[in-house]
C-alpha cells in the first residue's frame, strides 16, 4: 500500500467514540501497537491495511481509509488475532462493526464482491428466511461483474444436470416474524 501523508484534521474522534461503543470494540483504546494481530493473521499479506493499522486507523479517526479499506472485507473471521493480542482486544469484532457501517453507508470499495454477496446473502434470508444459492449468485454477478454469468453456465448447467444447483427459491413459513427481528 503506498504511503500516504495524514493530517490532524482529517480525524474524526466522534468517530472513533461511536466505534468504541459497538460490542467488542470496548477495548481497542488499550492497544500497545505491537504488531501480534498481524503477524498471527494468516491473511495480512493481502491486505491493504494489516489488523494493527485497522485498530490504529480507528484509534486515530481515520474513518475513510477504515471503512473503504479492502482488509475488513478480506478478514475471514477466524479470531486467530483475538485469541493472542495481549491485550485481549477483539478485533475480529471491530472488523465486524466496520463492515457494517461501510455496508449501511455504502463505502465499501466498487464492484467489490464481497460487501455485495453479504448485502444480498441478507436481503434474501431476510425476504425468504432461507438462502438460494443460485439466485444470490445471480444477483451478486450482475451487481458486480455481469460478463462473467457468461463463463459461469457451462458450469451451472453441469450443476443443474446432477442436481446439484436448483432454480427453487425457498420460503419459510410466518416470514414475518424474522423479518421483524431482522432490520431492513
Ligand atoms: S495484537 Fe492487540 S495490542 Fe497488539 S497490535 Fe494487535 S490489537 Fe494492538
Ligand atoms: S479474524 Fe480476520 S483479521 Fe483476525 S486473524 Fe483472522 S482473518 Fe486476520
Amino acid at each position: 500500500m503506498e504511503h500516504q501523508i495524514r493530517y490532524q484534521r482529517e480525524c474524526d474522534p466522534a468517530w472513533t467514540r461511536q466505534i468504541l461503543s459497538r460490542p467488542g470494540c470496548e477495548r481497542l483504546m488499550s492497544c500497545i501497537q505491537c504488531g501480534t494481530c498481524s503477524g498471527t493473521c494468516p491473511l495480512s499479506l493481502y491486505m491493504d491495511f494489516t489488523p494493527r493499522r485497522v485498530v490504529q486507523l480507528v484509534r486515530e479517526g481515520f474513518r475513510d481509509d477504515a471503512l473503504k479499506s479492502q482488509t475488513i472485507w478480506l478478514c475471514a473471521s477466524c479470531y486467530a488475532c483475538g485469541a493472542h493480542c495481549p491485550q485481549d482486544i477483539h478485533i475480529t469484532d471491530i472488523m465486524y462493526t466496520l463492515k457494517r457501517q461501510a455496508i449501511r453507508e455504502g463505502s465499501f470499495p466498487k464492484r467489490f464482491p464481497i460487501p455485495v454477496l453479504a448485502q444480498e446473502f441478507y436481503k434474501m434470508v431476510r425476504r425468504r428466511g432461507r438462502s438460494s444459492e443460485f439466485w444470490v449468485v445471480l444477483r451478486l454477478m450482475l451487481r458486480t461483474n455481469p460478463l462473467g454469468l457468461f463463463s459461469m453456465t457451462r458450469a451451472g448447467l453441469a450443476l443443474m444436470r446432477t442436481g446439484r444447483l436448483s432454480l427453487r427459491r425457498e420460503r419459510i413459513e410466518h416470514i414475518d416474524e424474522l423479518q421483524r427481528a431482522l432490520p431492513d
